[in-house]
C-alpha cells in the first residue's frame, strides 16, 4: 500500500483486517485471529522459529529450505522490529511518568479519559508489552498464506499461543516503523499484556463504534476501530472500549496526536462524511 506524505512525528500504523489462521494448530489451522491489513503475498520466515546452528535438521522445518544468508537477514529483521518496537514502547512509558500537557493531550485523544485509572492501565500494559517483546521464548511465524500484517491467538492458551505472533506476508513489505507498530498491537492482544480486542471487529459491539459514514468497504469490511480516524472517534464517544482497543493503543505509542480528520498517513479521512467531532484532547 501507499505510505507517503507521513507526518514527521509519527509512526505510520497499518491498521488491519481479516482473521487469520494458526497453521500449528491441531485442524490445520481455525478460527479467526487478531489481524491486520492485508497485502501482497511473499514467502516468508520468522527469526525466532530458527533452529540453531548445531541442531540436526527437522524434517518439516521451513528454515531447512532456506539458505542460510536468507535465515540471517530473517532473523535481524525481526529483531530490529522488536528492538523500535520496545524503544518506542519505553519512551512512552517515560512520557507518561513526566505527564506534560503534550503527552495528557494525546493521551486523552486516543482513549478519550486520562484519569488515573486510564493511566495506571496504559503504564501497565506497557510495561507487559515490553517484557513479552523481550522475553526469548516469543516467536514468530510466518504464514505466507495469509495476506494480513500479523495475528496472534490471544485466547487460546491452553496451546501456547501466547508466545506465538503469526506473521502474514504483508509484514515483510511494511515500512520499519509499521513494522514495530504491528508488533506492539499484536502483542497488546495477549491477555498477559492487554487483552486488547480489535473493538468492533464483533457485532456486539457495532453501534458503539459505527458512525454516519462509516465506509463499510474500508479495512476489509470490517467495522472495527482500526485506524486513525476509527480511533480517535472511538475515543470520543466511547473511552471505555478505546482503552481496550489495540489500535488506540498502538497509536498511543506511535504517535503524539490523535485526529478525526487525518488518517494514519496524514491523510485526509473523508470517511464520516466531513462530520468530524471535535471535543478537546482531539485534533479537530
Ligand atoms: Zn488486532
Amino acid at each position: 500500500m501507499a505510505m507517503g506524505n507521513r507526518h514527521d512525528d509519527l509512526w505510520s500504523g497499518q491498521i488491519l483486517g481479516h482473521g487469520g489462521v494458526d497453521p500449528d494448530s491441531p485442524a490445520g489451522g481455525s478460527g479467526p485471529g487478531k489481524s491486520r491489513r492485508p497485502g501482497p503475498l511473499r514467502e516468508v520466515v520468522g527469526a525466532s522459529a530458527l533452529p540453531h546452528p548445531d541442531a540436526p535438521a527437522k524434517r518439516h522445518s521451513y528454515i531447512a529450505k532456506k539458505s542460510a544468508h536468507v535465515v540471517s537477514a530473517r532473523m535481524l529483521f525481526i529483531a530490529k522490529a522488536r528492538a523500535r518496537a520496545i524503544s518506542r514502547l519505553a519512551a512512552r512509558l517515560k512520557d507518561l511518568e513526566a505527564w506534560d500537557d503534550a503527552t495528557a493531550q494525546c493521551f486523552k485523544g486516543w482513549f478519550g479519559s486520562a484519569d488515573k485509572s486510564a493511566r495506571d492501565t496504559i503504564r501497565a500494559r506497557i510495561e507487559a508489552a515490553i517484557k513479552k517483546l523481550k522475553a526469548a521464548d516469543l516467536i514468530f511465524i510466518p504464514n505466507k498464506k495469509s495476506d494480513d500484517y500479523a495475528y496472534v491467538f490471544p485466547r487460546d492458551k491452553a496451546s501456547g499461543t501466547e508466545r506465538k505472533v503469526f506473521h502474514g506476508a504483508a509484514f515483510w513489505h511494511a515500512s520499519e516503523l509499521t513494522q514495530a507498530g504491528t508488533l506492539i498491537h499484536e502483542v497488546s492482544h495477549f491477555i498477559t499484556v492487554g487483552g486488547t480486542d480489535d473493538v468492533g471487529s464483533e457485532s456486539k459491539d457495532w453501534k458503539a463504534v459505527d458512525f454516519a459514514g462509516m465506509n463499510p468497504l474500508k479495512y476489509g469490511g470490517s467495522h472495527a476501530a482500526y485506524g486513525g480516524t476509527r480511533a480517535a472517534r472511538l475515543a470520543l464517544s466511547h473511552p471505555n472500549l478505546a482503552l481496550m482497543n489495540a489500535d488506540s493503543f498502538e497509536f498511543f505509542i506511535e504517535r503524539r496526536k490523535a485526529s478525526v480528520i487525518f488518517d494514519e498517513d496524514g491523510k485526509l479521512d473523508t470517511e464520516g462524511l466531513g462530520d468530524f467531532p471535535t471535543p478537546s484532547g482531539n485534533v479537530g
